[in-house]
């Protein structure tokens, strides 16, 4: 069911017109949608007490508690499912079935609230979590879709390759929906697993596409067996990358690729969004090629940046923990969901210096808040270390084809000292020697220790050791040390 209030433009309306919506919205679609549908809501508002309707300021919306993964152990309870005497008391339904017939108001019903697609999260430590689409949400997906569309200035008789693997995830449903709802041709290779890194090269070839869509060290590890097998690729214009975060170091790298391919003048736009949003938010193509921070669709969601250690919400251009609030979603349906991502450059509803949009942006580096690691280096006992800060050293060196971290014991002794490994591919033709002084060099400052061992590997070794084309997250960091043993196993005996 469409609501009547007027929608401010996406990209152009001042800040002022946005927040007034948002609140109005978010009072109507909560009252109407969400607390008499949603079992979880309808529970919680419950027991604090709340109102949907006595939600007239942000303060207000800051006594509704965060919703966060562990919460979500009964996935049921956060689908909207419709109680038919409800909806049929509504004045809009009934206006609908007067004016279309009853029938046409029992398939719009269907349309709003019937789960038809199904995403997950990929979370390796927990169970997945499962996020259902209804026909509403897909068009809300074409929209959203389009959005990253224009924001890429991407055109209708553009040729678009999504590079994806096929699989119940967001970021390849989102990619498919950006071609259906800007009405372009977007073909979907499956990315690594169907065709193979060979197949998806050849199909590139024939199509000569002007966009490549898909995850970062794919399109990179594809860009790379392309010129080093000398293919021409001279149509490129841009390479849109989704699913991990891209940092700078690789975005030169694509860049360079894509010149040594005979396109010099490719944008790389990153995108950011994760499955409890159902929908993403892109960067922008403009005049230069520095990031200007994901573009929001506040007509569809709010973003809230919270410190946190206190929940509180941090003023505009803080670094803070990134919190959603859809505004327009059925199915599965989650409210002030704490991503665990930090945005390091904060929220800003500054007009964008390179393409002039006013939405809402966040600024980026994205990091992880739970990547922040105690480690026990005998001498200083439980080390803070933050892995983001190492990821985005490793990130953007220059020279690195890859990377991994990888946590040990010492001797694999679950109560010896822990370990820092790093294992590195070299780009061609650079040299290990330098890499190393370089990389140690760097660990240490920003961390105060110096990785206990340095690895090189042949670039397809350390691929496979990542999961590249076969995980969907690639393994950056993995902790190879005992779990739980220091709890439980008896004391080590001495040398
Ligand atoms: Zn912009």
């Amino acid at each position: 069911m469409k609501l009547l209030r007027h929608i401010p433009a996406w990209d152009s309306s001042p800040p002022e017109a946005w927040k007034h919506w948002q609140l109005a919205q978010l009072r109507d679609y909560l009252s109407r949608r969400v607390i008499p549908f949603s079992a979880h809501y309808r529970r919680l508002f419950d027991r604090h007490g709340i109102d949907p309707l006595d939600i007239k300021t942000l303060d207000h919306w800051n006594r509704v508690p965060f919703t966060s993964k562990k919460d979500l152990a009964n996935p049921r309870d956060f689908v909207l499912v419709p109680d038919e005497a409800v909806l049929r008391r509504e004045p809009a339904m009934w206006l609908d079935a007067l004016m279309h017939g009853r029938n046409a108001a029992k398939e719009h019903a269907e349309a709003e609230f019937r789960p038809i697609l199904l995403t997950s999260t990929t979370g390796r430590s927990s169970d997945p979590v499962p996020f259902l689409y209804t026909k509403h949400d897909l068009s809300n997906l074409d929209l959203a879709g389009s959005r990253l569309m224009l924001a890429g200035r991407s055109q209708r008789d553009f040729r678009h390759i999504n590079l994806f693997p096929y699989a119940p995830h967001l970021a390849f449903w989102l990619a498919h929906h950006a071609g259906l709802g800007f009405g372009t041709f977007m073909l979907s290779t499956g990315g690594g697993k169907t065709l193979g890194t060979d197949g998806n090269i050849k199909l590139i070839d024939k199509i000569q596409p002007d966009i490549l869509i898909g995850m970062p060290t794919f399109i990179y590890h594809v860009m790379r067996e392309a010129v080093e097998t000398g293919r021409r690729w001279p149509n490129l214009k841009r390479i849109v990358l989704g699913g991990e975060k891209a940092a700078e170091g690789l975005r030169a790298r694509l860049r360079d690729l894509a010149a040594e391919l005979g396109s010099p003048d490719v944008h790389v736009m990153a995108t950011y969004g994760f499955t409890e949003a159902k929908i993403a938010w892109p960067e922008c193509v403009g005049e230069s090629h520095d990031a200007s921070g994901y573009h929001l669709s506040p007509d569809l969601g709010i973003i809230e940046l919270i410190d946190p250690k206190t929940g509180e919400v941090v003023p505009d251009g803080k670094p803070g923990e990134i919190v959603f609030t859809p505004l327009n979603a059925r199915g599965t349906v989650v409210l002030r969901y704490r991503t665990g991502d930090i945005a390091e450059g904060g929220l800003t509803w500054e007009k964008c210096p390179n393409c002039g949009r006013t939405c809402p942006r966040i600024l980026g580096p994205i990091s992880r808040v739970s990547e922040v690691r105690e480690l026990n280096f005998g001498k200083l006992k439980g080390t803070l270390v933050n892995f983001n800060v190492l990821e985005h050293l490793l990130d953007d060196q220059r020279g690195i084809a890859a990377w991994q971290i990888e946590l040990r014991k010492r001797n694999d002794d679950a109560l010896d000292t822990d370990e820092v490994h790093l294992h590195i591919a070299a780009e061609p033709g650079v040299s290990e020697r330098d890499l190393e002084v370089a990389v140690s060099g760097r660990f240490h400052e920003v961390t105060e220790i110096r990785p206990n061992g340095l690895h090189f590997h042949p670039l397809s070794e350390l691929r496979e050791q990542l999961g590249v084309g076969r995980l969907l997250k690639e393994e950056k960091l993995v902790d190879h040390r005992p779990k739980d043993q220091t709890a439980t196993s008896p004391v080590a005996l001495s040398s």
